[in-house]
């Protein structure tokens, strides 16, 4: 018995029975003597909807109306939820992200949670509520809502859990945990019953939606006991923790993808010191993100470097570049948004060998042709074109983990 936090995600906040079942799965964990602190999530495709809503009105909305639009949908999640506790006869209030002191810095529509200050939610713990809180937002230091970034919920919670020092924070979601793929995407994935943090920030990275990238940072940096289960099947989920005992043989842990990724190619570049500075500071300078890197042999005739970066930085990135072409002294720029980064993950490839290999035999069995590769010590990411990501994300886990 301690403090727990408990998350749950668009899917498992749908509807009006969802909404039930969670508040019974709330003032369960709470009748067992527990304190409870939850986060909800928006309620479905409400974030989705606000921004279409948005995007009808103006579609160069500024980043603080968004912000200050996109918060409502995690605060009628929580409301109601409150509503349908009060009706189980259990004490409970919801609070939003700044009445919960969920400070963030001022980068709108991406905040980073900087601190939260933690009094009212003491206070609230204290009367014996159960706390519901809003996931995805908190306020600035100029006064205004912020936003996570999508997915931020998951997020939201570490943190709470971080600053509370919550015993266990507990991720629902519309799984039964994390997976060696996507189990609505892969035939024959398998649930994963731990896996290591590093792991999971990776996997998180790579496109694996599951869990909040930044939720995995954090709960690494405060040691948080993390847990992903799903709210509908009630079966054990998987655990998320430093160190894990592999029981299978398989060294690695899971195959992902990430389908909003885009290439640039810069053709032509002078074979001279500093081209890539140039080309990278610049992009740097303006947050934008760059992922897999690969340049060619320089020959007289220049060298060619090409990347990959999110999708929605692709126009903004090629627009900088050609701005400077110039400067950078390139002689074309390509851009391909028709790709897929396919990645697979596992803490066990540093002292096993042979994992490329056996990665690359099941994309060339399969018929799908490499574009870029990228390695790290738990990791190893091919770019290969969008028409084949599905079709090469099964070969490499069935060769990894069989049918
Ligand atoms: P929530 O709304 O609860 O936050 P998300 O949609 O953000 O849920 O994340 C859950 C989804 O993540 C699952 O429905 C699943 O399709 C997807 N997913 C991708 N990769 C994996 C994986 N390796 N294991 C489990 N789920 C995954
Ligand atoms: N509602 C937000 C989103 O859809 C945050 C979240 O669900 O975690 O991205
Ligand atoms: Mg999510």
């Amino acid at each position: 018995m301690g403090l727990i936090v408990q998350k749950f995600g668009g899917t498992s906040v749908a509807d009006a029975n969802r909404i039930r079942h969670v508040a019974e799965i709330i003032t369960d964990t709470y009748k067992k003597g527990n304190k409870v602190i939850a986060v909800l999530s928006a309620q479905g495709d409400t974030t989705d909807d606000l921004i279409d809503m948005a995007s009808r009105i103006n579609p160069r909305a500024s980043n603080r109306e968004m912000d200050m639009l996109l918060s409502t949908g995690e605060q009628i999640s929580v409301a109601l939820c409150a509503m349908a506790i009060e009706a189980l006869g259990y004490p409970v209030i919801s609070l939003t992200g700044w009445q919960a002191g969920v400070i963030t810095n001022t980068v709108s529509r991406n905040a980073r949670i900087k601190r939260v200050d933690t009094e009212r939610i003491e206070e609230e713990l204290n009367r014996n509520r159960i706390v519901m809180v809003t996931g995805f937002q908190g306020i600035n230091r100029t006064g205004d809502i912020t936003t996570l970034g999508r997915g931020g919920s998951d997020t939201s919670a570490v943190a709470l859990a971080a600053a509370m020092d919550a015993e266990l924070c507990q991720i629902y979601t519309d799984v039964d945990g994390v997976y060696t793929a996507d189990p609505r995407l892969v035939k024959g994935a398998k649930k994963l019953d731990e896996v290591t943090y590093s792991e999971m920030l990776e996997l998180a990275s790579l496109g694996a939606q599951v869990l909040h990238n930044r939720s995995v940072e954090m709960a690494r940096k405060y040691n948080v006991n993390l847990e992903v289960l799903s709210s509908f099947t009630g079966h054990p989920g998987t655990k998320v923790k430093g160190v894990v005992k592999r029981v299978e043989k398989t060294y690695i842990s899971s195959v992902a993808k990430d389908k909003d990724i885009a290439r640039i190619a810069l053709i032509g570049v002078p074979n001279e010191t500093g081209t890539s500075f140039k080309v990278f500071s610049l992009l740097a300078k303006n947050h934008i993100n760059v992922d897999i890197i690969l340049q060619g042999i320089g020959h007289e005739e220049g060298k060619d470097i090409c990347f990959t970066v999110a999708s929605g930085d692709l126009e903004r990135a090629a627009g900088l570049l050609k701005e400077n072409q110039e400067e950078i002294g390139f002689v074309r720029l390509e851009t391909n948004a028709d790709v897929a980064k396919v990645s697979v993950v596992g803490a066990g490839m540093i002292n096993n060998p042979g994992v490329a290999a056996r990665m690359f035999e099941a994309l060339y069995d399969a018929g799908v042709n490499i574009n870029m590769i990228s390695t790290s010590e738990i990791k190893i990411s091919v770019l290969v074109d969008k028409k084949d990501g599905d079709r090469a994300v099964q070969a490499i886990h069935d060769k990894f983990f069989g049918l």
